[in-house]
């Protein structure tokens, strides 16, 4: 581990802050959390709007308190906040529960299910169900018995059908071995918030109605102590089928969508029927039709256009919101001849710490702003580029940002300061808001959408981009080999690059391995992005005080 040495000041230096707290804050490295949700959205998903699923969120039955509306829950599962109020802004859910002394069965079982009625298989019928989730350290099951699935029935449920079950449990184990070195601290151990999903087929057209479930059975053997698997927002989306539909086949993700329009250097835009011209900005509601190509043909941005402005976070009027508030337009996109501009509102989409934090923490708040950074389309190597020094002598990449992930957070380089203990400085997902309120990531956010889940079954997908134009991927390089271990052509240099006929030069962040996403701009930076370069970015309002009214009890079950 390279011991931080370098202030993290933005160009306008601190407000309100003490060199010596910022210190203490910006000290990032050792325990940021690896909670995620490696997220699941390729073209056509998972928008709100398009989410068949009832209360996502786990909002509380009004009519039976103390049970989540639309869900049926079994065994020893618990209905609860799945986080510490005071320290993270985390989702409602269920726990499901592991270890000695819990319940009254002898085997540790349990489920959470929905069932979605009134489905039409005529639209298609490839559907992904997915959920976010988030082993405690100690969770066990014996095998591989934590499991989604989903269950088929027609005639309204009255005539039953097969069963599409995955097992879950190796993943668990795989992201405690593989990314547990991304950072441990926080009261979830190597917990890691990510996204689980299980694309499918309708087994029949009859089939009108599905139950979606999250299972556990034999939890309690050669356990020691009590330990939770948190589940939370329950998505099942349409999704396109294979061409020509096949019940059986994978569907083929390099499959070249029609229609494509191409937008400068691996974008397209797909076009509808009769259309032309692609949209001018692409926002929410048409992210899902532009198409990335590299081994696939992706659509990053989808479902990582929107968040939540949370409560305690502050707006851009300046105050801080009384409640959570949805900002569909987070993030938009639009191109120009050379460039991919990304328009921000730089909110992040995924559970958070708690900021300002308690007790001398981070004392910043997570702010709404207007930003726009711009990403080159064709970038090319800089033949005198430089790698980053292990001890920030040279300077080789700028305080700030450097880059920015498809749900519009930036990128920081790994540069932090300060000498105590930074355990509780960072959040679960590896960010945290800088003296101007802008929430940003040190290292591999686990929590951003990208187009697939990363099982490491093969070359993780895109994360995002550099300022210089070249993309970022997550840590694997192929099945069960992380970038950061490789060698050879699989290799990383110290750019953290590497050349593949498919993507081309990109980047793959190095969990636990300096430096972490980038160590250097591989090729040129765009200089609008540049500290004092940046169009339309708002700073914090002045001399603000103490939050009114923010409390610090668990917030009310709601969307997340
Ligand atoms: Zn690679």
């Amino acid at each position: 581990m390279v011991a931080p040495k370098t202030t993290e000041l933005a160009p306008s230096g601190p407000k309100n802050v003490s060199l010596q707290r910022l210190g203490r804050w910006l000290l990032a490295f050792a325990f940021c959390g690896i909670s995620g949700l490696a997220g699941l959205h390729a073209a056509g998903a998972a928008e709100p709007a398009d989410n068949l699923v009832k209360n996502p969120g786990f909002g509380q039955d009004s009519a039976k308190p103390g049970t989540p509306a639309n869900y049926v829950l079994t065994g020893d599962v618990e209905y609860r906040y799945l986080g510490d109020p005071n320290r993270e802004i985390a989702p409602w859910g269920v726990a499901l529960r592991s270890g000695p002394g819990v319940g009254s069965s002898a085997i540790r079982q349990g489920s959470i299910a929905q069932t979605v009625s009134g489905l039409d298989a005529k639209p298609g019928r490839w559907f992904r169900f997915s959920f976010r989730g988030l082993p405690q350290t100690l969770f066990a099951v014996d095998g591989d018995r934590l499991v989604m699935q989903v269950d088929f029935f027609a005639d309204g449920g009255r005539t039953s059908f097969d069963s599409k079950a995955k097992p879950l449990y190796h993943l668990v184990q795989q992201d405690r071995k593989d990314l547990s070195v991304n950072g441990d601290g926080r009261t979830g151990g190597a917990a890691v918030w990510r996204t689980y999903a299980l694309e499918f087929m309708l087994p029949s057209p009859l089939v009108d109605q599905v139950r979606l479930k999250v299972a556990f059975d034999h939890g309690n053997t050669a356990m020691s102590a009590q330990s939770e698997f948190f589940v939370s927002d329950f998505s099942l989306v349409r999704i396109a089928g294979p061409l020509p539909a096949e019940a059986g086949n994978p569907r083929p993700a390099d499959a070249r969508p029609a229609n494509l329009l191409p937008l400068g250097g691996r974008w397209f835009y797909q076009a509808g029927a009769g259309e032309t011209a692609a949209p001018k900005v692409f926002d929410h509601t048409n992210a899902d039709r532009l198409i990335y190509h590299d081994d696939k043909w992706s659509a990053p941005f989808a479902g990582s256009m929107s968040a939540w402005l949370r409560a305690g976070d502050i707006g851009l009027d300046g105050r801080v919101a009384p409640k959570d508030q949805f900002v569909a337009d987070n993030v938009t996109v639009s191109f120009d001849a050379t460039s991919l501009i990304i328009h921000t509102k730089s909110l992040p989409n995924h559970p958070t710490g708690r900021f300002p934090e308690l007790g001398g923490g981070n004392p910043n708040y997570i702010e709404e702003q207007l930003a726009t950074y711009y990403i080159p389309l064709n970038p090319v190597e800089n033949p005198r580029h430089v790698a980053t020094a292990t001890d920030n002598s040279n300077r080789a990449l700028p305080m700030g940002p450097i880059g920015i992930a498809a749900n519009g957070v930036v990128f920081f380089n790994p540069f932090d300061a300060g000498s105590e203990d930074a355990s509780n400085l960072m959040d679960y997902c590896c960010g945290h808001p800088n003296q101007d309120g802008l929430y940003h990531y040190h290292k591999y956010p686990i929590c951003i959408y990208s187009p697939w889940a990363d099982e490491g079954t093969g070359h993780s997908p895109l994360l995002g981009w550099a300022f210089d134009g070249f993309p970022i991927y997550g840590p694997y390089v192929k099945a069960g080999i992380l970038a950061k271990d490789a060698t050879g052509a699989d290799g990383l240099n110290d750019f953290n690059i590497h050349f593949d006929a498919e993507r081309g030069w990109h980047y793959q962040v190095t969990p636990g391995k300096f430096p972490y996403i980038i160590g250097g701009y591989w090729g040129t930076e765009d200089p609008r992005n540049s500290p004092g370069g940046r169009g339309g970015r708002r700073g914090p309002p002045p001399g603000r005080g103490p939050p009114p009214g923010r409390g610090f009890g668990p917030p009310p079950p709601g969307p997340f």
